[in-house]
């Protein structure tokens, strides 16, 4: 644990309670898929720092792209300047996101790409003079960050909206789509949209849902097929899709966005995350020529948002890197082998009486139980076990860095067997 009372006694910690009675692990290094404690013991890690490090810790590429941008400049603001890191990943990000995604908004997190992607519609729908389109239609269980109009459009129950009820917006939500990845979508789903979009679209701005994967808010893989016709959907109804790939994007889940498992394209993407290989904070909202030159012409004819550290050089060379280093492996491939193992690995989980469900995509391995764990014990567990994973709620899951080998992968997948068998 920590032999410093400092942490204890003053840092928050995420979620957390200040008097809580939960372990912090004091890290001292990282390199590849290994933590190293202070106290010596080594991990190997499941989650990627929630989604971020896909290349591991320590990666020698990335270390010496930051080093040299370092001796240039580490920050510069972005009002009336620009260089390099921000042109060349700007370059890559046209590039490798759908085609109609051409204008690029940098943010440092990924909620506030979110609350700029929900700016970007009402700008949008009030320079058509159509102010009365403001709110948002998403779905139960969605997660989309912390920052209030984030919140507004995550789930009412997990994002707290009775304790924030008189501050949130209140926004229009539909139940999650029951059809799995990989099945059709049951047409009970789409009656649910289809219904809330005509009742609705005349005071919506954009419908936002996270492609594919609801990640934070139940770790739930949807179908394509839903996807595909959310987006027909919007059409039909005038209303905006904006895509949340801040989880899904780059790789994870076996396309580089997850959108191209329905073969479509957002009016408005949000990346984060493993955007800068795990690196340092940058978010991005993406959008197309249609939406940026409406807002333009509108009034105040200015798009209305601009963080102090809008596209960090150092955080920009961190992302042109690690998508250098992403595309020049076959990544795709290395995605099927984790899914395969996870898969067969995992597998074994559902004959347990406290497992509810075992779902894998890319590489994402979900186990469900049936009763929330005890986060003290499980997590003691792990550590015990040299793993760190790291659960919520009744979801156990693994999201290794896409370096893991065989062998790594196998010791997460045996310790999570092994401490679910316990629990
Ligand atoms: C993590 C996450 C966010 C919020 O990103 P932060 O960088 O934590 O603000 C938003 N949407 C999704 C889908 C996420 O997974």
């Amino acid at each position: 644990m920590n032999d410093n009372n400092t942490d204890k006694e003053h840092i928050w910690h995420p979620y957390s309670a200040m008097s809580s009675d939960l372990p912090v692990y004091e890290v001292e290094s990282a390199k590849g898929v290994y933590l190293t404690l202070k106290d010596g013991r080594k991990l190997i890690v499941g989650m990627s720092s929630w989604w971020c490090m896909i290349h591991g810790y320590n990666h020698a590429v990335m270390n010496a792209a930051l080093e040299s941008q370092i001796k240039k400049m580490s920050h510069v603001m972005f009002g009336g300047l620009t260089h390099e890191p921000a042109i060349n990943l700007t370059k890559k990000l046209v590039e490798i996101t759908p085609a109609p995604l051409e204008k690029i908004f940098y943010s440092d997190s990924g909620s506030v790409a979110v609350e700029v992607a929900m700016k970007m519609a009402i700008q949008y729908w009030h320079a058509k003079s159509q102010p009365n389109k403001y709110k948002f239609i998403s779905l139960r269980s969605a997660y989309h960050g912390d920052t209030f109009a984030a919140m507004s459009v995550s789930d009412p129950e997990t994002g707290m909206h009775s304790l924030f009820k008189d501050v949130l917006k209140k926004q229009i939500f539909v139940a999650q789509p029951a059809s799995r990845f990989g099945e059709k979508c049951n047409p009970h789903d789409l009656d649910n949209l289809e219904q809330t979009l005509k009742q609705h679209a005349k005071n919506v701005a954009g419908l936002i849902l996270e492609p594919i994967v609801q990640g934070a808010g139940g770790m739930w893989f949807y179908s394509a097929d839903y996807l595909k016709h959310a987006k027909a959907l919007c059409e039909k109804y005038n209303v905006l899709l904006i895509l949340d790939e801040i989880a899904t994007g780059f790789g994870r889940t076996g396309k580089l966005f997850a959108c191209e498992h329905a073969d479509i394209a957002p009016d408005i993407m949000c990346i984060g995350k493993a955007l800068t290989g795990g690196y340092l904070t940058l978010a991005a909202t993406l959008t197309t020529c249609d939406i940026s030159n409406t807002i333009d012409n509108g009034k105040p004819g200015v798009f209305m948002h601009g963080p102090t550290f809008m596209a960090n050089p150092l955080a920009c060379t961190a992302a042109v890197t690690s998508i250098e280093l992403l595309l020049s492996t076959d990544w795709q491939s290395n995605i099927e082998r984790i899914q395969a193992q996870l898969t067969s690995g995992l597998s074994k989980c559902i004959k347990f009486d406290n497992v509810h469900d075992v779902r894998v995509l890319g590489a994402i391995g979900v186990v469900e139980m049936k009763q929330p764990v005890n986060m003290k014990k499980i997590t003691e567990d792990f550590v015990e076990a040299g793993v760190w994973i790291r659960p919520f709620g009744k979801l156990i899951y693994l999201m290794p860095p896409y370096i893991i080998n065989h062998d790594d992968l196998d010791i997460l997948i045996n310790s999570l067997i092994n401490v679910i068998s316990k629990n």
